[in-house]
């Protein structure tokens, strides 16, 4: 026998108070929520001469298209203090300004000006945000494709060098030294600008992102399904090929290297990294990968053990916990490209076969 449905009756005390349910029902869903799969969201935005790609984890579609918002604005809000092509700009107003100086400068300006001199410590001189004056002399940077005479080099080089930036903490102010210098933060701009993006996601709550600009990142957490994100490392002469994989968590993955910005001139590459010391453009590097805690930091070493050069650089990298970094070099210039890699880098990278005898 078949009993109607509509002959079904709900007995009494079954019923439920109508707030008890909605309670009930609140509870229901929140207990859902957990199992509301994780999407990755991503919004890329031209910043800092480059294309910045964040992708963040999220459950909610609105958290994170916000998080993503405020991470992209605290970027452009660095690029306008950092950056020396803009008028309007605090470096600018330092750079024009600093002799005779002193200028007051924000809390933000004046650490990161002291960070960079700190790597010039660090780096023997190689890494240096004085070299305005220098870089002004190079095709890449200037209107007119014509190489400096020695001469012009000389003179630049009188107002280059990271002892000549006077900095106060007591008053926050900044001073050159002599007249004509002028800072450049491109070395390490861009990777300060990385940190505090990822600082902004983490406010937002978000514990699992990508911060990406044009290669220079930042990893934070694991994927949705649990994996490491995966970076790949490009080839410095053979566009589109990758020398390593690399499995990123929680650290920051910064290349400086030759082959993105030059200028090529009777078959020899002038890169747009400086040797402060020499006043010419560096040589004989092809692309440094540093690994790192943060990406400030691995930025200026990157542009540093560039300057340094294999030996010299390995050499620093090796003194310093937490980072690690592989080298192409050119043994000489237009032969093949030698690996060196610090002895830790085998806990972060799978390297392309090609180079792989070569990874300690
Ligand atoms: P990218 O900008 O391609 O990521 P880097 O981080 O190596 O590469 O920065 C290169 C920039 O740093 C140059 O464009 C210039 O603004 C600046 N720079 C050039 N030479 C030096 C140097 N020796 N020390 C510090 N900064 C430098
Ligand atoms: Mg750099």
């Amino acid at each position: 026998m078949v009993r109607l449905v509509s002959a079904f009756r709900f007995p009494r005390r079954f019923a439920l108070p109508a707030g008890f349910t909605a309670a009930a029902l609140a509870v229901l869903f929140a207990f859902a929520g957990c199992f509301v799969r994780e999407t990755v969201f991503r919004n890329t935005r031209p910043l800092m001469g480059t294309l910045v790609e964040i992708a963040v984890v999220q459950r909610d579609e609105a958290r994170a298209y916000a998080a993503l918002r405020d991470a992209f604005s605290e970027m452009e809000r660095i690029e306008g203090v950092m950056s020396a092509h803009r008028e309007d700009s605090e470096l600018s107003r330092l750079n024009r300004e600093g002799y005779p100086g002193p200028v007051a400068v924000s809390p933000e300006l004046f650490e990161i000006v002291q960070k960079g001199i700190e790597w010039s410590r660090n780096t023997q001189g190689a890494f240096d945000i004085s070299v305005g004056p220098l870089l002004k002399l190079w095709p890449l940077y200037r209107a007119e494709k014509i190489l400096p005479t020695d001469d012009a080099v000389a003179e630049a080089l009188q107002a280059v060098g990271w002892q000549k930036v006077l900095l106060d903490s007591g008053g926050q102010t900044i001073g050159f030294r002599v007249p004509g210098m002028a800072l450049d933060l491109g070395g390490i701009a861009k990777g300060y600008a990385i940190d505090r993006a990822v600082q902004e996601l983490r406010e937002a709550g978000i514990r699992s992102a990508l911060v990406n600009a044009g290669g220079d990142l930042y990893a934070m957490g694991r994927k949705p399904d649990g994996s490491a994100w995966r970076v790949g490392v490009q080839h410095p002469r053979r566009k589109g090929e990758l020398i390593a994989v690399l499995e990123a968590q929680d650290v920051a993955v910064v290349t400086s290297g030759d082959y993105e910005r030059y200028f090529l001139k009777d078959g020899r590459r002038y890169s747009h990294i400086v040797d402060p010391r020499t006043g010419f453009t560096a040589r004989g590097t092809a692309s440094v990968t540093v690994v790192g805690p943060n990406a400030t930091d691995a930025d200026a070493l990157a542009t540093g053990v560039l300057v340094l050069g294999p030996e010299e650089g390995l050499r620093l990298v090796e003194t310093l916990p937490g980072f690690e970094v592989a080298i192409l070099s050119e043994a000489a210039e237009g032969s093949g490209l030698k690996f060196t890699a610090s002895s830790g880098f085998r806990r972060y990278f799978r390297v392309d076969e090609a180079f792989d005898d070569r990874v300690p």
